[in-house]
């Protein structure tokens, strides 16, 4: 076992415990995980990923978000040590069937149906989810670039998404985009069938975030059967939707990024132990870099307690919309840990890079790894001037220090 699998190990195997997910389980895909970063060879990672209950847990924690919150984080969090990049990926996979599994539509027995026969699919037939936001790069920020129609009892898909990580491994792509002249709707098209319609483009970041397997992706004419739609009408129930999967996500990927801030501080810890001063000490017993390490661990410990205090108040969504308000304070509450969390994992990975030196990019170094793809953390989903403007807004409408009560 690897010295920091043990130093996570305990901590680990408490939250495991809670979300009733061996820990080991998640030790072969992260060791498969290794392997493939070594051998350049993401397969290796999805196969061992596909064939463990890892993907499918949505399934077993079906309406049980704190148990799955526990488990999804365990894994994200694991895999952000090894790969921030593939975490990403399978980070995507997780927050959207998740969201899916735990979103309380009992009063809307039509979307209450769909989403549990979407999770039965999903779990029976072992698919691997991606999804897309649908916006695209252009001179309008949060322009969308695709748009659905009806044409009688089907559906008919065109455009272009920016964004979409996961793309060439996902068997299944829930795409959010726009219903002419009906709104905001979530649509589930197949991805990996010979449909020529669908085209995956090619990387969209072919340094950094490759193993991100982020791509463009264009619908040319896509047709789709009616029941392609997710949450076919607006309602009360279906508005919270949206926010609702953004809080699963903005959750989930301060998650990853941390698992990445925990490695680097183990691989200080590991550097400072084995490495000696002029003097024969060894570094570690400098109080210099007591004090300088304690501060890492002190930030990586503040921010992980935010994430899990913020899913707190995503398991209080338990009935919409009777919950709305809920959900607002869970939104408000994972922008402030996504926020916290990505930029101590940053900020955690640059003073661990600092402290190793040099040789932090010496012969394929997880140190390279991480400092490269942190950067990413505080990107998406929300960046930060809309998290910073929506924060704003609250203590100026007088509504902030409601949020605190
Ligand atoms: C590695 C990676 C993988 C991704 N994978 C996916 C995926 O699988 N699916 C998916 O749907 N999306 C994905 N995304 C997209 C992500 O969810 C966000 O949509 C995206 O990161 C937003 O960043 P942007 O630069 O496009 O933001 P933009 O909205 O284009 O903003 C660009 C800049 O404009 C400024 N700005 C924007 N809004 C405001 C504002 N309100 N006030 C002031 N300034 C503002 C900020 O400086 C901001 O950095 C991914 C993104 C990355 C980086």
């Amino acid at each position: 076992m690897s010295s920091l699998a043990s130093a996570g190990g305990d901590s680990h195997a408490v939250e495991s415990q809670l979300g009733r997910l061996d820990d080991r389980e998640i030790a072969v895909v992260a060791e498969a995980l290794e392997e493939a970063i070594k051998a350049s060879d993401r397969s290796i990672f999805y196969r061992a990923f596909r064939a463990s209950r890892l993907p499918f847990i949505c399934h077993e924690y079906y309406d049980r978000p704190v148990e799955l919150f526990a488990a999804c984080f365990d894994i994200v969090h694991r895999l952000g040590g090894v790969s921030p990049a593939v975490a990403l990926a399978v980070e995507n996979h997780f927050y959207v069937t998740s969201a899916i599994a735990t979103f309380p539509a009992a009063a809307d027995p039509a979307l209450e149906r769909r989403r549990r026969r979407l999770i039965e699919t999903i779990a029976t037939e072992r698919l691997l989810v991606a999804n897309t936001n649908s916006k695209v790069h252009s001179v309008n920020i949060g322009e969308i670039g695709t748009l659905a129609t009806r044409d009688g009892a089907s559906l008919r898909v065109n455009g272009e998404a920016a964004y979409t990580s996961l793309a060439s491994e996902a068997d299944l792509l829930i795409l959010l985009t726009e219903l002419k002249g009906e709104g905001a709707v979530f649509i589930e098209i197949p991805t990996q069938s010979e449909n020529p319609s669908v085209e995956i483009g090619p990387y969209l970041f072919p340094n950094a975030m490759l193993d991100s397997d982020t791509r463009r992706i264009t619908f040319h004419d896509v047709r789709l059967p009616a029941d392609a739609l997710i949450a076919a009408t607006q309602s009360r129930v279906t508005n919270s939707l949206v926010p609702f999967e953004m809080t699963w996500h903005q959750l989930l990927i301060p998650a990853l990024y941390l698992g990445a801030a925990l490695r680097a501080i183990e691989e200080v810890r590991s550097f400072l132990v084995a490495t000696k001063g002029r003097d024969g000490q060894s570094l570690a017993s400098l109080d210099g870099m007591v004090v300088d390490v304690g501060r890492l661990a002190l930030e990586y410990q503040s921010a992980r307690c935010l994430v899990h205090k913020a899913a707190d108040a995503l398991a209080d969504v338990q009935e919409i919309p009777r919950d709305e308000v809920q959900v607002e304070r869970a939104v408000h509450l994972a922008g402030a840990a996504k926020y916290t969390g990505t930029r101590a994992a940053e900020s955690i990975v640059t003073a661990a890079r600092r402290v190793v030196g040099a040789r932090s990019f010496v012969g394929n170094s997880v140190l390279e790894r991480l400092s490269n793809e942190v950067m990413f953390a505080s990107l998406g989903p929300e960046v930060s001037a809309v998290l910073e403007r929506r924060y704003g807004k609250l203590v100026l409408e007088n509504k902030f220090f409601q949020l605190l009560s």
